[in-house]
């Protein structure tokens, strides 16, 4: 159960990234951007078919933990990774608000947020 350490319960929506189109939009599993505009007649949900596994066995190991179907369960490690990553990216957003502060000028600002962004985008990779 210590590899239960979290469970959010989120909408089946949420979990799959599924959005009002019904077309996912990130891996089911890693969150990693699923590429656009292909296999039209059968959606991804998975980047990968390791994905797709991994997902498997873990909604078949959260069933058997009693735990909602669509709970959302990451272990310690991957808890303690994304913690990080949040605070990464909460330190390139306090960047930018110093830079402001201290009166750089617009480029100066506009790289910065351009590296806010890009770290944002990193954390959609959940895992
Ligand atoms: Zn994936």
């Amino acid at each position: 159960m210590s590899d239960l350490a979290q469970s959010v319960d989120t909408s089946r929506d949420e979990l799959t990234g599924l959005r009002r189109n019904g077309a996912p939009k990130h891996c089911g599993w890693c969150g990693r951007r699923l590429p656009q505009g292909e296999n039209r007649g059968r959606r991804r949900r998975y980047c990968g078919q390791s994905c797709r596994q991994r997902a498997y066995e873990r909604r078949a190991a959260v069933q058997r933990s009693g735990l909602p179907e669509d709970a959302v369960v990451l272990s310690d490690a991957e808890i303690a990774t994304l913690q990080d990553r949040l605070f990464q990216l909460r330190c390139a957003a306090e960047d930018v608000a110093t830079a402001a502060d201290d009166g750089a000028e617009l480029p100066e600002l506009r790289r910065m947020a351009t590296e806010l962004a890009r770290v944002a985008q990193d954390l959609e990779q959940l895992r």
